[in-house]
């Protein structure tokens, strides 16, 4: 079979079984093909006409069955691609999301390129806690998840792509940290999701650790435990910046504000909603 008939097919297997909004058959089909192959999706594009081994047909096909069963592709694939970086996924974390990349460049332009200390809290597959490590050698930046298994993929993700500035421990968000220790940067992307959100019963959301999700107190729990905590992790002029659900920027700027964070401010994800707030901490 030709490469453009095999992904058609394929194409009109996922259309079918899928009822999720956010399903994107065309693009899943060509990742798994390109994957399959060892080759890029524009390979693809470029070669539809060559004729697929019957090897290799297979187990596209198998990899297509999983993914009608829902089966994430990050899964599948066994890695996700997160500004630039591509990291190994596992059950045991969330899947890095591109809507973090804003997370991460808010970060990169707001603070200097050296003499920076930065914390990410929940750092599961180390997705934010890397991209920092990567793009800014210079500084130092420590991860942090309550998971063991998380710690170990972020440890094993930094070790693959040889970033040495980035260090990872397992804690409850600052319980492992030495009560001395600051920083100039913390950032998170905790769950903030209600867990009566119909979002949690779609798309790849339904096979990633809930812990990794839903908090308490309709979804604010965790970034409020958060915005109170890092005050006594922040040095002087330090900044916090976390994600949270796109109808929690109010709630957020308003916690940032009471709890006595200056400059604070909302950037908006990839769709143009509120996602990303921050705070800037100076110390009494
Ligand atoms: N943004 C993710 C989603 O909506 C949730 C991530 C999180 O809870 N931190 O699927």
């Amino acid at each position: 079979m030709r490469i453009d008939q095999a992904l058609s097919d394929a194409v009109a297997r996922l259309a079918r079984c899928s009822t999720d909004e956010t399903a994107t058959p065309h693009l899943d089909a060509q990742l798994l093909l390109a994957h399959v192959l060892g080759r890029s999706r524009t390979w693809l594009y470029t070669w539809g006409d060559r004729e697929v081994e019957s090897v290799e047909l297979e187990r596209f096909n198998a990899l297509i069955a999983r993914r009608e069963q829902g089966d994430p592709v990050a899964w599948l694939l066994g890695y996700r691609e997160f500004f630039g970086l591509r990291l190994a996924v596992s059950p045991h974390t969330l899947i890095p999301r591109p809507d973090t990349e804003t997370l991460v460049e808010q970060a990169l332009s707001r603070m200097p390129a050296t003499g920076v200390r930065a914390l990410d809290l929940g750092t599961g597959s180390g997705a934010i806690a890397l991209a920092l490590a990567a793009e800014r050698p210079a500084w130092q930046v420590t991860g942090i998840d309550i998971v063991p298994e998380a710690v170990a993929l972020a440890q094993r993700n930094a070790d693959a792509l040889n970033i040495t500035n980035a260090c990872f421990e397992q804690g409850n968000f600052f319980s492992a940290l030495s009560p001395s220790a600051r920083f100039e940067l913390i950032v998170s992307n905790p769950p903030y999701i209600d867990e009566h959100d119909v979002h949690l019963g779609q798309g790849d959301v339904r096979f990633e650790p809930r812990s990794a999700l839903v908090a308490g107190k309709k979804g604010l729990a965790d970034l409020l435990h958060l915005i109170d905590a890092a005050r006594a992790f922040l040095a002087s002029g330090g900044w916090l910046l976390l994600e949270h659900g796109y109808q929690q920027g109010a709630d957020v700027r308003a916690a940032l504000t009471d709890a006595g964070y200056t400059a604070v401010s909302t950037c908006q994800d990839l769709g143009g909603r509120e996602r990303i707030s921050l705070g800037q901490w100076h110390a009494a």
